[in-house]
């Protein structure tokens, strides 16, 4: 299948290092790509050259044939790009309901959503909002906590929560900074279903992860970083018996 999701020659440094050096990646619709490398190695500044949070300093970042490698976050958003931040990042004084409606909002017409909330011209979109907002909810296993603030929700929770924003702008491609860390078994493994079922309705994925051994079981093809670079890059297997891999993680 055609890549949903084209970077090539992708960098950026910071003081004159650089943190990403001519990285080339695709992903297709319905594939998940595991980004993986030891810490430093670029992970996180990929992720944030690909969701708009940095500009490039060289290389694109294609999606479906349009470059928004010059876009700003907002505008990658409401193009399909979906990102779920390392640190659980949930608006605070907010419930769990109201911060998934500020992703549904990302799709929507008019301006904030906390204007939805209050003209009485855009009660029907705030109601769609709502009903669209819960239904992610839902989807991540969320539905009994809507009405407590974000803050107060235990990490899984605050993940869940943000995956639910996410999905809730409708995203094409779907970027995840290390969800599983912090995480227990039992919610590892519901995260990792729940990714499952997403690549399965067609969804392409970047999973940024440090543990091998959560991307080796999703992943479709992985791309390992080392000091900017691709390392290697095939699926799980592959690259986990690569030399240079091994040597990579052990000199961590
Ligand atoms: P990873 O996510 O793989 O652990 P990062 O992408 O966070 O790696 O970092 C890659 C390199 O870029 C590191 O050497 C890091 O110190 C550097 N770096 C990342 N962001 C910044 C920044 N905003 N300013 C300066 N250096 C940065
Ligand atoms: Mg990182």
């Amino acid at each position: 299948m055609a890549p949903l999701l084209a970077v090539r020659g992708l960098s950026r440094s910071f003081g004159g290092v650089y943190a990403v050096r001519d990285v080339d990646l695709d992903v297709a619709p319905g594939q998940l790509r595991g980004l993986i490398g030891p810490n430093g190695a670029g992970k996180s500044t990929v992720f944030n050259l690909v969701g708009g949070q940095l500009p490039p300093h060289a290389g694109t970042v294609t999606l479906d044939g349009q470059r928004i490698d010059r876009l700003a976050p907002h505008r990658r958003a409401a193009l399909g790009v979906g990102v779920v931040f390392q640190a659980a990042r949930v608006f605070h004084g907010m419930t769990a309901l109201e911060n998934v409606m500020v992703g549904a909002h990302a799709t929507t017409r008019s301006g904030l959503v906390a204007a939805a909330l209050r003209a009485p011209s855009h009660r029907r979109e705030e109601r769609e909002i709502r009903d669209r907002a819960a239904e992610c909810l839902e989807r991540v296993g969320l539905e009994d906590w809507a009405d407590r603030p974000a803050e107060t929700l235990p990490l899984g929770q605050q993940r869940a929560l943000q995956l639910a924003r996410a999905l809730c702008g409708r995203p094409r491609l779907l970027l995840l900074d290390e969800p599983a860390s912090g995480l227990r078994a039992g919610e590892r493994q519901a995260l990792a279903t729940l990714l499952d079922a997403l690549r399965a309705g067609g969804l392409a994925m970047i999973l940024v992860e440090h543990d091998m051994a959560f991307v080796a079981r999703l992943a479709d093809r992985v791309t390992v970083l080392h000091l900017g670079r691709v390392l290697a890059e095939g699926t799980a297997a592959q690259v986990r018996a690569d030399p240079a891999v091994v040597s990579a993680y052990l000199g961590e």
